[in-house]
């Protein structure tokens, strides 16, 4: 896999996804000293049926579960951007806002979800995915938002993009050394699981299946693109 140091930005739709796709690479990195920032698209406002919780109840609890598994992993910082749950549109406003955030912290690798992933059903992980790619193209453009150029902002080539949930993967993470932080930082997900240890027992059957197709204990899979590559274009 390519060994590129530096920023990484992790953009995301709900509270948990980073985590269980990509929790023990991000503290791989993180131990490596490479700086993290997570960038949680939605308020997650649907992501629990506990007809007792009100809305912003359910939201700041999901914030602060977020909040806590990103300082396990090492994350230097997580900007929510509080778009209602379920309901992400990869409109200009949106993309907007990501390649302005690309723009502020200048990262050298992005993660995102594979929005091209066949029967993704959530419309949040396909619509986010599209839009982070879009931010990718647009924030090394200078036509693209111009306006943000005005205010202090310089244009930013991603260098390298990893999606997550993929089926295409052709990198894989060893991830062996942190898949113990990574479980920790699931676990601070509380409102998402009714049986915590069957969740943990699922993701130990994966990252071990996929570990030990390519001789490691434990590992995350990836599709890598190279933005500036005119071939992966
Ligand atoms: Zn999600």
């Amino acid at each position: 896999m390519t060994e590129i140091n530096g920023k990484v930005m992790v953009i995301f739709a709900h509270p948990d996804d980073a985590e269980f796709t990509a929790g023990g690479t991000i503290a791989r990195w993180t131990n490596e000293g490479r700086r993290v920032s997570y960038v949680v698209c939605t308020d997650g406002s649907k992501g629990a049926e506990i007809e007792q919780l009100d809305k912003e109840d359910l939201v700041t609890m999901r914030q602060s579960e977020q909040r806590q598994a990103a300082a396990i992993l090492g994350v230097a910082e997580v900007t929510f951007l509080e778009y209602p749950d379920g309901e992400l549109s990869s409109n200009r406003g949106f993309v907007a806002n990501l390649t302005r955030l690309i723009r502020q912290f200048r990262p050298v690798t992005l993660l995102t979800w594979d929005p091209w992933r066949p029967y993704q059903l959530h419309t949040d992980h396909r619509t986010v995915g599209f839009a982070a790619l879009d931010a990718v193209m647009a924030s090394g453009n200078m036509r693209y938002f111009p306006e943000q150029l005005r205010n202090n902002l310089e244009v930013h080539q991603i260098k390298e993009i990893f999606l997550f949930g993929t089926d295409q993967p052709d990198t894989w993470v060893d991830i062996s050394s942190t898949f113990n932080r990574k479980i920790e930082a699931i676990r601070q997900h509380a409102s998402q699981m009714t049986d915590p240890d069957e969740v943990i027992r699922h993701v130990e059957e994966w990252n071990s299946h996929v570990g030990y197709t390519q001789g490691y204990s434990y590992a995350e899979p990836f599709k890598i693109l190279h933005p500036e590559c005119s071939i992966c274009r």
